[in-house]
């Protein structure tokens, strides 16, 4: 089997919920050297604000604040992600092939959107499905930054840990410490002005509420909060982590 290509995939409906969910931890990572790689499964065709061309532009921009090793966005469709759909199952897989991802984290913030509920299932019916070789899917349509991908993808891949960011309420498997970087997290969602910030051209929406920044740092501060440091970002693993010492890091 070939080696990983990433070390850590956050697969999101559209761009921007990665920031708004993990924006801390990428850069983190980022900054410790993994190669962290973000992926939009659409294009954002629907939103109410802003072409995919200028969202597109936005990301990028976002993705360099956060030191990302990559971005790709495939072009499913916007508003219908549909984790029983043999078509969007297949790019997920190929995706996964593609990247070679060690974890892969979904963000289902926003949980009445229904491509916001649709991604875990999507991602983990794909990252079970990465690991046959009798299915080939075809290679979807995508666009790359910083630039274009030309590597073949592997015939098979397993992902060694899924999960996706921890509901408000439930109990997290992991805080991770993000003060460091969480300047950084709200510089990325900065660069997304099209969709945070409310002007008279534009179409309110939740996300452009003024009150909606103050929501994910009231977030970053409660998970901070549960784990005894400034600023936090929670994760729920499917599985438990195994180790062959005390861990590092310590338990909150
Ligand atoms: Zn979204």
């Amino acid at each position: 089997m070939n080696e990983s290509g990433c070390d850590l995939l956050c697969l999101c409906p559209h761009s921007d919920d990665a920031e708004i969910a993990l924006g801390g931890t990428l850069r983190l990572l980022a900054d410790r050297g993994r190669r962290v790689w973000v992926a939009d499964l659409t294009r954002g065709e629907l939103a109410s604000n802003a072409d995919p061309a200028e969202r597109w532009r936005e990301a990028a921009a976002a993705s360099a604040v956060l030191g990302l090793a990559g971005r790709v966005q495939l072009a499913l469709p916007d508003g219908f992600l549909e984790p029983a759909d043999r078509t969007q199952i297949a790019a997920v897989v190929w995706l996964i092939r593609q990247l070679r991802p060690r974890w892969l984290v979904t963000a289902p913030e926003a949980r009445r959107h229904p491509d916001h509920l649709a991604t875990p299932a999507l991602a983990r019916r794909a990252a079970f499905l990465a690991r046959l070789r009798a299915l080939t899917p075809a290679v979807p349509e995508a666009r790359w930054w910083p630039g274009p991908r030309s590597s073949e993808a592997a015939a098979t891949w397993r992902v060694e840990t899924v999960g996706e960011t921890c509901p408000e309420g439930t109990e997290p498997s992991l805080i991770v410490d993000v003060s460091a970087t969480w300047e950084a997290k709200r510089e990325a969602l900065a660069c997304y002005a099209s969709q945070f910030q409310r002007d008279p051209l534009r179409q309110p929406t939740d996300i452009n509420d003024p009150d909606f920044l103050a929501r994910i740092d009231a977030r970053g501060r409660a998970w901070g909060r549960r784990a005894g440091v400034a600023w936090g970002e929670a994760l729920r693993l499917d599985g438990v982590p195994v180790v062959a010492d005390l861990p590092p890091e310590r338990w909150a």
